[in-house]
């Protein structure tokens, strides 16, 4: 099958989130299975050139066209670790993607809205007639309109569209200036049925219009399709995805085991199985060096993570000082974007600069993480919501236990040590329901408890969260049927 990836993002050269990571590691998986696959994305200044390999013009002579005049764009064609890519470059004064950051500026609609009707008018220059073209988020979320209302015209009736939403929490809200600016007519857009929003009748929805048109919309693990469809954590897209759930569901994410695993990993001293577990305590020793923490008896629990709401900053940092009072040790890699968030936990690090039994770590650091997963005995992920989450399957394929909220694709891929309705061999961590200090207290209490008390039954533990495969071998199927689903229709 011939599929084309848009996306906003790709791992590593263009990395916000774990949609990044998705792109490359479903890109990656659909080869291997012998489709052809090409991934389209902005040409960024601020992305990782170094990480791309044989940089080129492909096409020089694109015109596209931007509140009814023309924008002259450069695609150019480079390797990303293997994944083919093309990299959309307009010359504007507008500067779309010139702004040395990916996200986070008042025109992102429209910048992306320019992007969307690049990336078709490219595929019409160029010729590529692929059979399904996967959209990922409200980025991309205009590709299937315009595709199906002006593309399809211009002989364009081949491809079908895959919609994969990755945080329902950023739906691209904008105005229906939008419409003008791709070509299309506003009044036969901006409609309940279409891409008006469900709570704001003044505003446009581009998340919402992506899933009406698109052939089939997926989202990141089965229990978070079902709570944004059903709950408050739809962000107000729980009627539109309930009048679309014919054509809806979940599909787990996957890791890339090339990347994360303990027996390759080259960012750690010593590398190990689960049949080698005594060197993961090697690991343990060559971490708390590294961060200046004592060496002594005690579990060392970690979190990695963006410092956003989203992920519970508040139980992560009741987590830090709940592990400190009981005389635990805890590791805090996280990376902000809200001021406020930032500002208190530098002062936290401030606070705990000669705590000897603690190190926090602020900023993105991708080798530092990959110690932090080998060299910890827990990891806390006490998420308000996760799609589906990459942190507590990648530290589980470390041997590193996750505690967890229950919700989305974590109540997806941890199953309770003491609760779940699985046999024993298949539990692999700790979860808890209610976003409450309590409730993350108890889980914490009962996996250091084990911990302490049960290290032949901790260790068991360990083996059994080792033993699951969240690569991207299952995920990689469920995609294809999809594809081979609505190829069919
Ligand atoms: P999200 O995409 O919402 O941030 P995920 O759990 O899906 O959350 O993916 C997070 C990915 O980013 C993981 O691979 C994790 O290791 C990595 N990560 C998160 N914060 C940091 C950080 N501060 N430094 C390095 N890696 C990080």
């Amino acid at each position: 099958m011939y599929i084309v990836m848009v996306t906003p993002e790709l791992a590593p050269v263009a990395k916000v989130g774990g949609l990044a990571d998705v792109i490359f590691g479903l890109s990656r998986e659909l080869e291997i299975r012998g489709n052809s696959v090409e991934i389209i994305l902005p040409k960024y200044d601020c992305m990782w050139y170094d990480q791309i390999f044989g940089l080129c013009v492909d096409y020089d002579n694109l015109w596209v066209p931007y509140y009814g005049q023309w924008i002259h764009c450069t695609v150019f064609f480079g390797f990303v670790h293997g994944r083919k890519c093309y990299f959309i470059d307009p010359h504007s004064d507008k500067n779309f993607f010139n702004r040395g950051v990916f996200y986070g500026h008042w025109d992102d609609a429209e910048r992306f809205g320019f992007f969307c009707r690049a990336a078709l008018q490219y595929m019409l220059m160029a010729n590529k007639h692929p059979d399904i073209i996967h959209c990922h988020d409200w980025q991309t979320a205009l590709i299937p309109v315009l595709l199906f209302d002006i593309y399809a015209n211009l002989g364009m009736t081949h491809p079908r569209v895959c919609f994969t939403l990755h945080n329902m929490k950023h739906q691209g809200i904008t105005g229906e200036f939008i419409f003008r600016e791709i070509g299309l007519n506003p009044p036969e857009y901006f409609r309940a049925d279409r891409f008006q929003d469900d709570n704001n009748p003044h505003v446009v929805n581009l998340m919402k219009g992506g899933i009406v048109y698109s052939n089939f919309v997926t989202t990141v693990s089965p229990q978070y399709a079902w709570d944004i469809r059903t709950s408050d954590q739809g962000f107000g897209m729980g009627h539109t995805l309930y009048s679309y759930q014919g054509k809806f569901g979940g599909i787990l994410n996957g890791v890339d085991y090339d990347v994360w695993n303990p027996e390759t990993d080259n960012y750690i001293p010593h590398k190990y199985s689960a049949g080698t577990l005594d060197d993961k305590y090697k690991n343990k020793e060559a971490l708390r060096h590294r961060l200046l923490i004592r060496q002594d008896l005690k579990p060392v629990i970690c979190a990695v993570s963006r410092l956003d709401h989203q992920k519970g900053v508040y139980l992560i940092k009741r987590a830090l000082y709940y592990a400190l009072a009981n005389g635990w040790q805890f590791v805090l890699l996280g990376s902000g974007s809200e001021q406020g968030i930032n500002d208190e936990f530098w002062r936290i690090k401030c606070e705990l600069n000669d705590n000897p039994d603690c190190h926090i770590e602020l900023g993105y650091n991708e080798e530092l993480s990959h110690l932090i997963y080998a060299g910890s005995d827990l990891i806390v992920i006490p998420s308000l919501f996760e799609p589906c989450g990459l942190t507590q399957m990648v530290a589980m394929k470390y041997g590193t236990i996750p505690i967890v909220r229950n919700t989305g694709g974590l109540s997806n891929t941890v199953f309770d040590a003491n609760y779940s309705d699985l046999p024993f061999e298949q539990r692999n961590g700790y979860t808890f329901f209610d976003p409450t200090n309590e409730a993350l207290e108890h889980a914490m209490q009962r996996a250091v408890g084990l911990w302490y008390e049960f290290p032949l039954q901790f260790r068991q533990l360990m083996e059994n969260a080792m033993s699951y495969d969240y690569s991207w071998n299952h995920p990689g199927q469920h995609y294809l049927n999809v594809y081979e689903f609505i190829k069919n229709k």
